[in-house]
């Protein structure tokens, strides 16, 4: 089926026929043509007249721009501008329903004097704003001072209103808004084809502004989402980077409060396994309150409130879950206004986080306690077992000086066995005490500077009888430039004597050892060699733990706990030193520890 032709193509269609005739024809007809001819224009200019047609262009024109752009300041200023380009009005604005309040608002204005909008009652017409608003209706009138409907309307009156315009902005049939447009000093500018283009304007203006409104609305909520996960990734990267309970809480606090635009706040930490609740950072701090399950009530932590003299805040609780038990609250509050509604979820979503950072550090205080519980109860038995030992060692030594009767030579292996087995407890007393003392931070270390060669000499000099008894040779190079480090004394022949000590242990008889010392801009170097049973890979990993030895026979036959190397290398960290070695298991290894030089000597 063809379609039927439109009034445009009969148009056109009957203009070609009467030209072809006006070509053709002559006399009569001819006059005739010209007739029809003049008619059919005169018929095509009353249906469509030239202004008509620019209005139109104009309407095409103007809203051309709407929505090509989704900022909604931007959107509105497209449409005022179109709405006075159309109207030719004087003055006009746009009003939206805020979603907040439910009224309208102006958002966009043209050639109102800034005192007028900032009015209570603006020098619009609100009574005609209302009336679109509440009927849905436009309302035009060209002289608003003698139309009767608004006879008893007291803005119009009042301003002296002439001519007015006003049609709704509707988007799915739904009203957001209303566009205004007045005149007080010319009467007759608007008309009902006036209305009609301002209600066709209005169709394709409501579209836009409610795009870019929704738009603004969601890119919001999407930026407020992204700096929020950009806060929690940095919450999550802070609050693990250490394990300090306080630190982590401060963080955690500070946050909830920025964030949720509080006033105020604090975090209750569960005391043990008990269900009190102590607050530990923020208002309050140091109060504590009963919790002993389900929703918490605000009036369970009134003490510390009314000690605040914030009962009359606004309060905002979340608990703090680890599994499923309540670890910690998060409560922020605030003096007058109410919290945004992302303030809850956001602050959910920060103690979900630092659930984890709390429960961490908990953990580590209370390894840490008992480390220390751990150092404590070594420190007490070693200083209760030197007593009882120095007695036996110091009997064993009467006794085989013959100093209460003759001995013999049994008694005397006996003797030998009992003073043996005593210093290897002293050993271990000696070492288990100083690993207390440097892990509750009680040894004391004194640096100075020190002549390094004269202390390597003096240990090497006490161990030779070591030596000698395996018949190793020992050597020591010393580079000329080494003179002074900064050391503790005891501590540094403490580390001499545990290093040389072991290599002359784990080095067969008639082996080699050799002492080098070398120096750069900043450190001394002490490198022990020897040619001894070396090192496993396997037990390399381990050899600084405490109480490691190696399963070797060789090094299960010598005297030893396992501790020397692990308070060497305490001791030289202690000194603002580095210690290592290098190995090869059935080739011999190197040990070596650095100290800082020392400017001048002593
Ligand atoms: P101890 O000598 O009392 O066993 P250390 O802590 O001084 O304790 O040494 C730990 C372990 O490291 C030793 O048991 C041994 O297995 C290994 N070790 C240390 N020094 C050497 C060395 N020079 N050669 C081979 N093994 C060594």
């Amino acid at each position: 089926m063809s379609k039927p032709a439109s009034f445009d193509d009969n148009l056109k269609d009957l203009r070609r026929t009467i030209n072809e005739l006006v070509t053709r024809a002559d006399g009569q007809i001819l006059k005739r043509a010209h007739e029809a001819q003049a008619r059919v224009e005169l018929l095509a200019s009353s249906t469509s007249p030239p202004e008509e047609q620019a209005r139109l262009a104009m309407l095409y024109e103007v809203s051309r721009t709407f929505g090509s752009s989704l900022d909604q300041t931007e959107a509105l200023n497209q449409v005022m501008d179109a709405v006075i380009n159309l109207t030719g009005a004087g003055r006009g604005c746009v009003l939206l329903i805020m979603p907040d309040t439910g009224e309208l608002d102006i958002q966009a204005a043209r050639n109102f004097e800034k005192q007028d909008l900032d009015d209570e009652e603006m020098q619009v017409s609100r009574t005609v704003i209302n009336e679109v608003f509440k009927n849905g209706e436009g309302i035009v009138t060209s002289d608003a001072q003698t139309d009767t409907r608004f006879a008893d309307h007291v803005s119009v009156m009042r301003y002296s209103l002439r001519s007015v315009l006003c049609v709704p902005l509707r988007v799915r049939g739904e009203i957001i808004g209303v566009v205004y447009v007045d005149n007080a000093a010319k009467s007759g500018l608007f008309d009902a084809h006036d209305l009609e283009m301002l209600e066709a304007l209005a169709t394709q203006a409501a579209v836009a502004i409610e795009n870019a409104r929704l738009y603004t609305q969601t890119d919001a909520a999407l930026s407020q989402r992204v700096s929020e996960l950009e806060t929690l990734q940095r919450i999550d990267r802070e609050l693990n980077t250490g394990l300090d309970l306080d630190r982590v809480l401060e963080l955690t606090l500070e946050w909830a409060i920025t964030e949720t635009n509080a006033h105020g706040g604090w975090i209750a930490i569960r005391s043990g396994e008990t269900s009190i609740m102590s607050i530990v950072a923020g208002i309050g701090k140091g109060s504590s309150f009963a919790y002993d399950g389900g929703q918490i009530a605000l009036e369970q932590i009134i003490p510390f409130q009314s000690a605040a003299k914030l009962s009359s805040a606004i309060h905002l609780v979340v608990p703090v879950r680890r599994e499923d038990e309540v670890i910690a609250f998060i409560g922020v509050l605030r003096k007058q206004g109410p919290f945004s509604p992302d303030a809850r979820p956001y602050l959910h979503r920060l103690a979900e986080h630092a659930a984890v950072a709390i429960e961490n550090t908990r953990l580590y205080r209370s390894v840490q306690a008992a480390n220390l519980a751990k150092s404590q109860f070594i420190s007490v038995v070693s200083h209760e077992l030197r007593m009882p030992m120095t007695a036996i060692k110091g009997y064993a030594d009467l006794l085989r000086q013959a100093a209460a009767g003759p001995v013999s030579e049994k008694q005397i292996k006996y003797l030998e066995t009992i003073q043996s087995n005593v210093s290897r407890m002293e050993m271990l007393v000696s070492e288990l005490s100083d690993i207390s003392r440097i892990e509750t931070g009680r040894m004391k270390i004194i640096i100075r500077p020190l002549q390094l060669e004269k202390y390597i000499r003096e240990t090497v000099a006490g161990l030779m009888p070591q030596f000698k008894k395996k018949q190793q040779s020992i050597a020591i190079k010393v580079s000329k430039n080494v003179a002074y480090v900064n050391a503790d004394p005891a501590r540094l022949v403490q580390v001499l004597t545990n290093i040389l000590s072991n290599a002359s242990k784990y080095t067969p008889e008639k082996g080699k050892i050799r002492i080098g010392v070398d120096v750069d801009a900043a450190y001394a170097s002490v490198r022990v060699m020897d040619n001894g049973i070396g090192i496993s890979t396997a037990d390399q990993a381990d050899l600084f733990s405490q109480f490691f030895r190696s399963d070797d026979p060789i090094v299960r036959d010598q005297q030893g706990w396992g501790l020397g190397l692990h308070v060497s290398q305490r001791l030289v960290q202690l000194m603002d030193g580095k210690i290592g070695f290098e190995s090869e298991l059935g080739k011999g290894s190197t040990f070596w520890f650095s100290l800082p030089v020392s400017a001048e000597g002593d």
